[in-house]
């Protein structure tokens, strides 16, 4: 070995050695790790322990409070196996420490009655509760703890299927550790920016997260070790967004004309202080040289939609062409129908004799065909087409632009690095476009630092004044359901309008459409008998939405029966009433989306979140009815669905987080990014930190590392 020369240990090192190097590791032992995951000594390292016992503060038998949950560290006593009467199978154990003893009941687990030997010492996770007198515990969370010693025992994830127990986990840990000792870790993280911020070192953090002497011990690893993973994303980020600027050329948008000036004077309404603000930060990155990839963030209802055509329109009024594009087809007709209004009468120099003209406003979709297709391409083209309005059909191949200036993007989900790819092409010499996300999906700020961290970020955190809040109700069941139809009714006896949306049927758009048909039908007959209603559904022609849309919004109906159609972008001020049918079908983010489409007038608002009739409670529905704070609400979510499913839907590749939690980790996550940004701008390919280079290449995702070695 040339252990005595080398530098400290790299992560990447640690990666090339196969976890069979270890002592105790065999043949069957390697395959079971394989199984859950770990191949090499990285992977067996970055296995951190899910739970620490501490054995001099562990709650004892004679301190466990019925109702409560608590973790005790007990031997096992005796165990036994009975088949019930109805083939299902209990195994009882009688297990103690010094303070007592007490049962523990495991229903439908055979094979806790090999796990469970006499004399072994197990940790116990799980709800105490009264049975005879005695304490007991029914199916708790077990751990085998087996012979380890030290005051705090770590407890890794274990799996009964691939036989390993945590005790062997350690065992291999702690001498891989040991290996690991004489060398040293590579520690990437520069040491001014450790003591800064009170970090440890790296080699400290892995013995303290796996042999912790206190618990404060164990935090200041995970600390450390969670800023490592969210310096990595961040880094990737950062140096994305530097690249980007770096590489791009972009349009000096040119700011002189009096256009945009003109479109907000003609509003019925002064912008808010937020619009405002976002508009001077979209207007300073319009008019300098880098293309401008910006998110604006706003709850439903915070006036997205005038920022937007704030941004179209300085393009315009500097000689180029602006372009939205929405989700989908019928969102695309809807923005269009409402751009159009809202620029209805606004007028454009013209190079010809007339002086001025009409803006032009067009719209692209799959449903523009023939002849009116050629009209909306040529104009494109020519550049006679201001503003384009369509689908994501505007940015591919074929479709060419006089001069793309702008692009406002309606919903970030889909719109990856290789759409922006796909926009170098569209403005005039080889210039890229400016871009502008627009999400109504609040997100939690740390989060869009995490999932958004290649763009800057806007924020509309003001609702337009005189807006009353919307007071949320839930209908547990159908009598409850009754009171929600005799609100409809009294806001339709006072002149105003209600909307009843429709279970949502994930799986069929088919069943969806025959069930907001059924809720159509029902209501006609039976609840709102009498009162003036609509069906709307994805499946109707659209000039058949059209006419309901209209005719709802000339009040010529009282009511407007819809499947998730609405979401976005309807507004009709006068309708105060929402009726939500199988509210819990719904998640946070689509309910709140849903209710923001009342409470736009004047007029107090009401929304009735309707159930079948539950026994418990529902976060969700609960969560709507405590707070109309979108941002709030985008915690909650948070909380309640677990970071990976934000992560996975909303990027790939964002697997590096094992330690790091975005909840918990607020701070970390703000800390991480200005160290980013100051390594980044210091020495922008890395080559004064390889070892960090090098690990952002070994641990990111494929598309990250393509990013990085790319450039
Ligand atoms: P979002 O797209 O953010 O959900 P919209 O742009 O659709 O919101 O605007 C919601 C409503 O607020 C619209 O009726 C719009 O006319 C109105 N609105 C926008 N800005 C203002 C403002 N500054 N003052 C008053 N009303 C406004
Ligand atoms: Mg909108």
């Amino acid at each position: 070995m040339t252990e005595a020369v080398a530098g400290p240990i790299t992560l990447r090192e640690l990666q090339d050695i196969p976890v069979e190097r270890l002592k105790g590791v065999g043949d069957k032992k390697q395959a079971a790790l394989k199984e859950v995951g770990v191949s090499s000594v990285l992977d067996l390292l970055t296995t951190y322990p899910r739970r620490f016992v501490d054995r001099t503060d562990e709650a004892r038998i004679s301190d466990l409070v019925p109702g409560q949950e608590a973790l005790v560290l007990v031997t096992v006593r005796s165990v036994t196996k009975r088949t019930m009467r109805n083939r299902r199978t209990m195994v009882e154990a009688k297990v103690g420490d010094g303070s007592g003893s007490m049962h523990v009941v495991f229903f439908n687990q055979p094979w806790r009655e090999r796990q469970l030997r006499e004399g072994l010492q197990v940790a116990l996770f799980g709800k105490a509760e009264l049975f005879r007198g005695g304490q007991q515990m029914t199916n708790p969370i077990v751990d085998l703890i087996g012979d380890r010693t030290g005051k705090i025992v770590p407890i890794y994830p274990q799996s009964e299927k691939a036989q390993l127990s945590t005790w062997e986990i350690a065992g291999w840990v702690e001498n891989a550790l040991e290996r690991c000792a004489l060398r040293g870790f590579e520690d990437p993280v520069p040491f001014e920016v450790r003591r800064e911020l009170g970090l440890i070192d790296r080699g400290r953090a892995m013995r303290q997260i796996h042999m912790p002497q206190t618990m404060g011990e164990k935090e200041q690893a995970r600390r450390r070790l969670a800023f490592d993973e969210l310096l990595r994303v961040q880094m990737v980020l950062v140096m994305r967004k530097r690249a980007f600027e770096r590489e791009q050329r972009g349009i000096r948008h040119d700011m002189s004309g009096d256009l945009v000036r003109r479109f907000h004077a003609a509003l019925p309404y002064p912008l808010t202080g937020a619009q405002s603000r976002a508009i001077a930060e979209i207007e300073s990155d319009l008019a300098g040289p880098h293309p401008m990839h910006r998110l604006l963030q706003g709850d439903v209802g915070a006036g997205k939609t005038v920022v937007a055509v704030s941004a179209l329109l300085c393009a315009v009024q500097g000689g180029h062409q602006g372009a939205l594009m929405a989700p989908t087809e019928v969102l695309a007709e809807q923005h269009a129908a409402g751009i159009r209004q809202l620029l209805d009468g606004l007028r454009v120099p013209a190079d010809n004799l007339f002086g001025e003209r009409q803006l032009n406003v067009a719209l692209l979709t799959n449903r523009v065909t023939g002849q009116e297709r050629r009209d909306v391409m040529a104009g494109l083209a020519d550049g006679t087409v201001d503003i384009a309005i369509g689908t994501h059909a505007l940015i591919q191949e074929g479709v060419a632009f006089h001069s793309l200036g702008v692009v406002v993007v309606d919903e970030q989900h889909r719109f990856g690095v290789e759409q922006r790819a796909a926009l170098r092409t569209k403005g005039s010499n080889d210039a890229v476009p400016d871009v502008l996300v627009m999400t109504a999906t609040p997100i939690p700020r740390t989060a869009a630092m995490t999932v958004y961290g290649d763009l800057d970020v806007s924020v509309l955190d003001e609702m337009p004044p005189g807006r009353t809040p919307i007071v949320t109700h839930w209908a547990n069941g159908p009598l409850m359901e009754l009171a929600a139809w005799g609100d409809v009714r009294t806001a339709v006896a006072a002149g105003q309008q209600a909307y009843v949306v429709c279970p949502l049927i994930d799986e069929s758009e088919k069943l969806e459409v025959a069930s907001a048909q059924e809720t159509f039908e029902r209501l006609v007959h039976q609840d709102l008998k009498g009162l003036r209603i609509g069906l709307l559904h994805g499946r109707l022609p659209s000039a058949d939405k059209e006419q309901v849309m209209g005719a709802f919004r000339r009040r010529e109906l009282d009511v407007l029966v819809a499947t998730t159609v609405i979401e976005v972008g309807v507004d009709v001020p006068n309708a105060t009433v929402m009726v939500i049918l199988d509210a819990d079908r719904f998640g946070i983010a689509q309910l709140h989306q849903l209710r923001g489409r009342v409470g736009r007038g004047q007029a107090a608002s009401l929304c009735w979140l309707v159930t079948a009739q539950l026994e418990g409670t529902s976060p969700r529905v609960e969560a709507l009815v405590g707070s109309t704070d979108g941002f709030e609400l985008a915690e909650i979510d948070l909380e309640l669905r677990g970071e990976g499913t934000l992560m996975n839907t909303m990027q790939k590749g964002r697997s590096d987080l094992r330690i790091a939690s975005l909840r918990r980790d607020r701070e970390l996550v703000a800390l991480a990014r200005s160290v980013a940004f100051g390594i980044v701008d210091a020495d922008p390919m890395l080559v004064r930190n390889q070892p960090l280079l090098d690990e952002l290449g070994l641990l990111l995702s494929a598309q990250d590392e393509e990013f990085l070695f790319k450039s």
